[in-house]
C-alpha cells in the first residue's frame, strides 16, 4: 500500500495542478504558510460556507450573523487576553535549527504509542481470525497493557505540565521520552520558549502619533464587542447566536502540512449567548449539532472523533475538539468551547460599559454565558479535499484521479460538451448551459477527445457530464455521466434539471441535518 505520506504529497500537487491551491506569491518561491485560492478552489470554498452559513443562520430562528471589521481597538486584546497569554511553548533544535511546539511534540509522541496498541490489536486480530476476542485481548495482553500504562503516565505528566505552565518540565518530558528531531534526528534541544502569536501594525503616520494595532488572531472578538448592539437592534432573546465568516491571523511557528497550519487563514465563528447554569447543556447540544453537520457529508461516522482538551483555556469550563482522519492523522477542524461570561465579563471591565442581559421572565440582569463553535474554512477544505481523492483502477487497466467531493459543494456541478465541433453541435451544447447556469454551475469544453474531457472533470469533482451528439440534434436527449459510478444513461434535455437539481444544490444536504 502506498505510504500515507506519499498521498498527502499527491493531494497538495493536485490542488495546484487543477487550481484549488497555489502558494502565495508563486512567482516569487511562495510566502511561507500563506496560500491562495484558484479557480475551483474559490468555488469549493465558498461552498462550504455557505454549507456553514446557512445550517447556521438559515436553520436557527434565534442565530443571526454580522460582519466586523479585521482591525479592532488594541484594548480589545488586552480584555481578552492575547496580548498576555497567547502564546505557544516552543523549542528549538540546535542541530537542524528547526523550531517546534514543544506540546506538538508530545501530543505526538502519546498518539504513537496508541498507534502501537492498534497494530498490535490488528495483528492479533489476523492471527486470531474469527475467534478474536478484541475486549479480552486489550485487557490481558501484557504488551498493550504496558503500553498503555506508558501512554496514560505520559498523558497524566504532560497534563499537568501544561496547566501549570511547566515549560521546564515540558522539556523535561521531550528528554525523557528522547523525543528526537525528524530533521536531524537528533536529542539536541534548547529550552522552552513563549512565543506570541499575534502580528501588529500601526495604524495612522508616526507624525499623527501612531497606534499600534493587532490583526484579529480570531473572528470571536469581533461577535463580543457586538453583543450589546446585536441583541438590542435585532431585540433578540436568549438564548440566541451571532454567526461570522472572516479572515485571522496567526504567526504560527511550526508552519507545515499545506494548508492545515496558515499564518493567514479563514474560520466560521458561532457565539451562543445562554442563561448561566445552563451552558453546559447547550455545549452538549452544540456538541451533537455540530458533529451532525460534519457526518451529513457522508465521509463516516469512523473518521470523526471528539478530543477534550487536557488544558482549559483561561477563560473555559468545559471544551472539545472534532477531529478528523486526515493522510497525518486525526487532527483537530473545529473547537467547541463553553467559554463562561469570561469574555463579556472583560471587555464590560475595560470599556465601562454595562454588557447584561434583562431578563424579562425573571426580571434579573445578569452577564449571559457563551458556547462557542469555531472551525477553521481551510482545514475543513482539507479535510474534504483528502477524503474525496481517489486514485483509481479501472477494469480496463487505466487508472483515473477523481474527487468524490460531496456534490452540494463541488466547484462544477455540470459539464456540457458537444461530441464533436461540427453539424451545430456546440450551439446546442451551449444553449443546454444558457438554460441550467441559472440553477448551477455549469461549464462548456469542447477541446479533446470526450474520454480526455470525462478525466479532467474528474479530477475536479465534477459530477455530472453531459454530451451531445447527432442523436441530440434528432430528438432532443443527450447521455448523462455520472462521475462516481461512470455510468451513462439517456435522457431528455428537458429533465436534465430535475435530475440534477436536486442532488446538487445544498438544499439537499441542509434537508439532512433536521
Ligand atoms: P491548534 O491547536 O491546531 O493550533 P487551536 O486549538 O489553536 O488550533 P482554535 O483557536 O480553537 O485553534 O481555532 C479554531 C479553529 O480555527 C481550529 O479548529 C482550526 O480549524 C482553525 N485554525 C486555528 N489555527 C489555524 C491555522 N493556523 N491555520 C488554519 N486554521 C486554523
Amino acid at each position: 500500500m502506498e505510504r500515507q505520506e506519499d498521498v498527502f504529497k499527491k493531494i497538495v500537487a493536485h490542488c495546484k495542478e487543477y487550481g484549488f491551491v497555489f502558494p502565495s506569491s508563486d512567482i516569487y518561491d511562495g510566502l511561507g504558510a500563506v496560500y491562495d485560492y484558484g479557480q475551483n478552489g474559490v468555488e469549493l470554498k465558498n461552498n462550504i460556507k455557505q454549507y456553514w452559513w446557512q445550517s447556521m443562520v438559515l436553520l436557527h430562528e434565534n442565530i443571526v450573523g454580522i460582519d466586523a471589521a479585521i482591525f479592532m481597538h488594541p484594548t480589545v486584546w488586552k480584555a481578552s487576553g492575547h496580548v498576555d497569554a497567547f502564546n505557544d511553548p516552543l523549542i528549538d533544535n540546535k542541530d537542524s535549527k528547526k523550531r517546534y511546539r514543544a506540546d506538538v511534540l508530545i501530543e505526538d509522541q502519546i498518539a504513537k504509542y496508541a498507534d502501537h496498541i492498534e497494530k498490535d490489536v490488528e495483528k492479533a486480530r489476523k492471527r486470531f481470525g474469527d475467534s478474536f476476542d478484541e475486549a479480552q485481548y486489550r485487557k490481558t495482553s501484557a504488551r498493550v497493557i504496558e503500553a498503555q500504562q506508558k501512554m496514560d503516565a505520559l498523558h497524566e505528566r504532560y497534563s499537568k505540565a501544561l496547566n501549570a505552565n511547566d515549560l521546564a518540565e515540558l522539556r523535561q518530558i521531550i528528554i525523557d521520552e528522547e523525543i528526537a528531531c525528524p530533521i536531524s534526528g537528533t536529542r539536541n534541544w534548547t529550552e522552552v520558549r513563549q512565543f506570541n502569536l499575534m502580528f501588529q501594525t500601526e495604524v495612522g503616520s508616526t507624525a499623527e502619533g501612531a497606534s499600534r494595532i493587532y490583526l484579529r488572531p480570531e473572528t470571536a472578538q469581533g461577535i463580543f464587542v457586538n453583543y450589546l448592539n446585536v441583541q438590542k437592534t435585532g431585540r433578540m432573546k436568549l438564548p440566541f447566536g451571532i454567526a461570522q465568516i472572516g479572515k485571522a491571523f496567526r504567526n504560527e511557528i511550526v508552519a507545515r502540512q499545506f494548508i492545515f497550519r496558515m499564518r493567514e487563514f479563514e474560520q466560521m465563528e458561532m457565539q451562543y449567548f445562554v442563561k448561566p447554569g445552563t451552558e453546559l447543556e447547550w455545549f452538549a447540544t452544540w456538541k451533537k449539532t455540530r458533529m451532525a453537520w460534519h457526518q451529513a457529508l457522508g465521509f463516516g461516522a469512523e473518521n470523526y472523533r471528539f478530543h477534550d482538551h487536557d488544558k482549559l483555556a483561561h477563560y473555559a469550563n468545559a471544551a472539545t475538539d472534532i477531529e478528523f482522519r486526515m493522510p497525518f492523522g486525526f487532527k483537530e477542524v473545529e473547537g467547541i468551547h463553553s467559554r463562561t461570561n469570561f469574555d463579556l465579563s472583560q471587555h464590560s471591565k475595560y470599556s465601562g460599559k454595562k454588557i447584561e442581559y434583562f431578563d424579562p421572565e425573571t426580571g434579573e440582569s445578569y452577564t449571559p454565558f457563551v458556547i462557542e463553535t469555531s472551525i477553521g474554512v481551510d482545514r475543513m477544505f482539507l479535510s474534504v479535499i483528502c477524503h474525496s481523492y481517489e486514485e483509481q483502477r479501472l477494469p480496463d487497466g487505466q487508472t483515473r484521479v477523481v474527487l468524490h467531493l460531496p456534490a452540494a459543494l463541488a466547484p462544477v456541478k455540470l459539464a456540457v460538451f458537444p461530441l464533436t465541433k461540427k453539424d451545430g453541435m456546440p450551439e446546442k451544447a451551449r444553449s443546454i448551459i444558457e438554460e441550467l447556469r441559472f440553477h448551477f454551475n455549469c461549464k462548456y469544453e469542447e477541446k479533446d477527445q470526450i474520454g480526455k474531457r470525462y478525466r479532467r472533470m474528474d479530477a475536479i469533482g465534477c459530477p455530472y457530464c453531459v454530451t451531445v451528439d447527432q442523436q441530440t440534434l434528432e430528438d432532443d436527449t443527450v447521455t448523462l455521466r455520472d462521475r462516481d459510478t461512470m455510468e451513462q444513461q439517456r435522457v431528455p434535455i428537458s429533465g436534465l434539471r430535475g435530475i440534477i437539481e436536486d442532488k446538487v444544490s445544498l438544499t439537499s444536504l441542509l434537508k439532512k441535518l433536521i
